[in-house]
């Protein structure tokens, strides 16, 4: 039992809780960051940033240990332990991991992990071909054949953008329509460089070293596409909305919160990818980071 009790417990030490994190300790708040695996979060994955304003070319991992630094230089406790489950007691939340945690306020800032296709080649060639992260990996494969798989808003999108950069671009959906906006089909309709191969599923990566191809089905049908690049653009898996039953979310697991960030329970908030938003991405992160700060100060001065 950690007999300490924090003005606020932040879950997960990904760019939006490091973020609430900096922003806690600069106003005074005594704050705990939680993290079950390494600080960084989903971002420690990638080999390059290219779109955070003013650090461009840093690599995931020095961003990582940059904003781990920055945080606990600046006053935060970072305890490597994985948040199961907490819950109310009066004013004071109870969180559970290894130990009993007590804070008067919760950030959850657990964020959502890709989902994976799960075939074979793709663990080995994440990173080397394979990505989930247009925005962040498209400009690697400038003139050179790519694929994306998915058939909602994120895919269609990814499809556009790296219709810009690449020479083709196949995009690959497992029914006979996609699922995202019609504007957006529209768009890519008219593009040259794309191929929509509709009621096709990926079964298998090619490459050893680095990705040289897919097999798929088609139809049925065996066929197998060269390509330097594979898209992945199925979903992610939102992380955390299982830590207390009464936590509203949307369809997909996200988290629901009011404009101030506040969740279904009077007291805990959300931030980053973990919410209920349209663009995830470090920039939305560390702003929700930020901001969830002001809201958490209201109520613990209620
Ligand atoms: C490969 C890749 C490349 C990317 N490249 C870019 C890019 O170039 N530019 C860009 O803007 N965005 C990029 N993104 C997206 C960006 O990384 C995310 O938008 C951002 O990391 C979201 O931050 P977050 O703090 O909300 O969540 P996350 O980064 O997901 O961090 C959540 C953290 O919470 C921890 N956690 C979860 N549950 C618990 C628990 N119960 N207890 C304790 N800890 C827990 C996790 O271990 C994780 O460290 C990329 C994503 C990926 C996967």
């Amino acid at each position: 039992m950690n007999n300490d009790i924090y003005d606020l417990a932040i879950i997960g030490g990904g760019p939006a809780g490091l973020s609430a994190a900096i922003y806690a300790v600069r106003a005074g708040l005594k704050a705990v960051v939680f993290e079950k695996l390494v600080c960084g979060g989903q971002i420690v994955n990638a080999s390059k940033i290219d779109n955070y304003p003013g650090m461009p070319h840093v690599s995931g991992a020095e961003f990582s240990d940059k904003l781990q630094e920055q945080a606990e230089e600046l006053g935060a406790e970072i305890i490597f332990d994985e948040v199961l489950c907490f819950s109310k007691k009066e004013d004071v939340f109870e969180l559970k991991g290894e130990e009993i945690y007590n804070a008067k306020a919760v950030v959850l800032a657990c964020g959502a992990a890709p989902r994976h296709l799960q075939i074979p080649g793709e663990a080995e060639l994440l990173g080397k071909g394979a990505s989930f992260c247009a925005t962040c990996d498209g400009r690697f494969f400038e003139g050179k054949d790519v694929a994306v798989i998915g058939g909602g808003n994120t895919a269609l999108y990814d499809a556009l953008y790296l219709a810009d950069i690449c020479k083709k671009v196949y995009l690959i959906h497992r029914r006979d329509e996609f699922r995202g906006s019609k504007s957006a089909v529209e768009k890519l309709e008219k593009l040259d460089n794309i191929e929509f191969l509709l009621n096709t599923t990926p079964e298998r990566m090619l490459g050893e070293k680095k990705l040289e191809g897919l097999e798929v089905l088609q139809d049925g049908k065996k066929r197998t596409l060269e390509l330097s690049g594979v898209f992945e653009a199925v979903g992610s898996v939102p992380q955390g909305a299982a830590l207390n039953p009464n936590l509203k979310t949307t369809e997909d697991g996200y988290i629901k919160c009011h404009e101030n960030f506040e969740t279904s329970i009077d007291g805990v908030f959300v931030a980053g990818d973990l919410r209920e938003k349209r663009l995830r991405q470090l920039t939305t992160a560390v702003a929700d980071g930020a901001e969830v700060v002001t809201s958490v100060q209201e109520y613990l001065a209620k």
